[in-house]
């Protein structure tokens, strides 16, 4: 008999959806027909329109006012903070949640986002013993978990890194509910890390016809970061290679881009939001993006170096620090210095090369959400050992 599981998400960014979707087509991949998924986001689809307003404001906060995003992350930085928030503003959500599993049934539910955790597993707790659906939640941030990752409700944690790991059972997380499978990411990017000639191909195939290195920037699904500044200083420099900007659901940037003087002997391809990432990844010789841990994770699987040139304070700050001590990125927020790591990158001799790439291979978890989805399953309980050991 089909099982229905139901996924939670909210679009603060993409990361979150890109993880829900990911572990969706895996078990639907290792279990056919065993699963009718639901991916829903209750802050639009189950709560007060001016709720769905507020995740909103993710966007313009991230893109044009860090700090107020680094303010809240902070200001709610603690256990006593996040049940204030919970058992508050965000009571909201719950009539729709409670809806939604008490319409649905659902043999399981799952939560991919921090602020629909403590709200959610309240809810769980609530309903009749019997009635009570497993309640899991999957981690998408590498390093630093703010609290509200942490309900008490969850029978099980998806955690991406075993730092992550160290930070759920430093706020008193039963061991045994945690499991560190890496970050899930689309099924796209398990393909064998691309040689020289696949992207060749994959250029070919994207329209990038001239044998100058490819340099790809992004900023997350809405385009975050001085990308435009970075595309300016990559064009005003002697080293010639062509620009690809993925603006995501950044339309302003896509507009302004598109006003810059393009030198003759240079490209710059302007993109919206791209449905086809994994091959702009792959395609790529050096990749720019903020600290988003999905973009970060699938250039860290398509093996393909990348330079840092935004986070977002809080959460994205620790993934910095991470990448810098394993020498796998650098950071700076100045489009100059970040065109002179590109460069640094491109001038790489075969040894230097190889070893970074070896680096990236180390960090990259391109089986996550298969992990997740061959996990032997009890009532939807992962019973068996974590990759790595608690
Ligand atoms: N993404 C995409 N198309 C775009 C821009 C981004 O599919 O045009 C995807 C990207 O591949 C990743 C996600 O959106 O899976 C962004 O997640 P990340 O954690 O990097 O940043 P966020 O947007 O959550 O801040």
């Amino acid at each position: 008999m089909t099982q229905r599981l139901l996924f939670l998400i909210a679009d603060t960014g993409g990361g979150h959806r890109a993880s829900a979707n990911a572990v969706s087509a895996a078990l639907h991949a290792a279990h056919p027909d065993m699963f009718d998924i639901s991916i829903v986001d209750p802050f639009v689809e189950a709560a007060p329109s001016f709720a769905g307003a507020t995740t909103g404001l993710y966007a313009p906060i991230a893109r044009h006012v860090r700090w107020l995003w680094g303010g809240i992350y902070y200001a709610t930085n603690s256990a006593l903070a996040v049940e204030g928030v919970s058992r508050s503003i965000l009571t909201l959500l719950s009539p729709g949640i409670r809806s939604l599993i008490d319409e649905m049934q659902p043999s399981a539910v799952v939560s991919f986002h921090p602020l629909l955790n403590h709200v959610t597993g309240r809810i769980i707790q609530e309903l009749p013993s019997g009635g009570r659906p497993p309640f899991l939640t999957v981690v998408t941030d590498f390093i630093n978990l703010h609290p509200f990752w942490f309900s008490p409700a969850a029978d099980a944690i998806v955690l991406p890194t075993t730092q992550a790991l160290r930070g759920c059972l430093r706020h008193g997380i039963r061991p045994d509910r945690c499991h560190v499978f890496g970050l899930p990411i689309g099924p796209s990017f398990t393909a064998p890390q691309p040689d020289a000639r696949e992207k060749k191909r994959l250029r070919s195939d994207l329209g990038c016809l001239s044998s100058r290195p490819l340099v790809v920037i992004c900023g997350g699904a809405d385009g975050a970061g001085k990308l435009r500044g970075i595309a300016e200083e990559l064009l005003s420099r002697d080293e010639p290679v062509d620009t690809v900007v993925i603006c995501g659901k950044n339309e302003h940037l896509r507009e302004e881009l598109s006003r810059i003087a393009v030198p003759h002997d240079r490209n710059l391809i302007i993109q919206g939001f791209v449905t086809n990432m994994v091959d702009w990844l792959r395609a790529a010789d050096v990749v720019v993006t903020k600290a988003g841990p999905g973009t970060v994770m699938e250039a860290l699987c398509s093996g393909t170096p990348f330079v840092l040139c935004w986070y977002l304070p809080g959460q994205e700050r620790g993934t910095v620090t991470w990448l810098r001590q394993h020498q796998v990125s650098r950071y700076s927020p100045n489009p100059h210095r970040v065109v002179d790591f590109i460069n640094e990158i491109l001038a790489f001799s075969p040894s230097e090369k190889h070893a970074l790439l070896e680096r990236i291979r180390t960090l990259a978890t391109p089986h996550a959400s298969s992990s997740i989805a061959a996990q032997r399953i009890e009532g939807y309980r992962i019973t068996s050992h974590s990759r790595e050991t608690v």
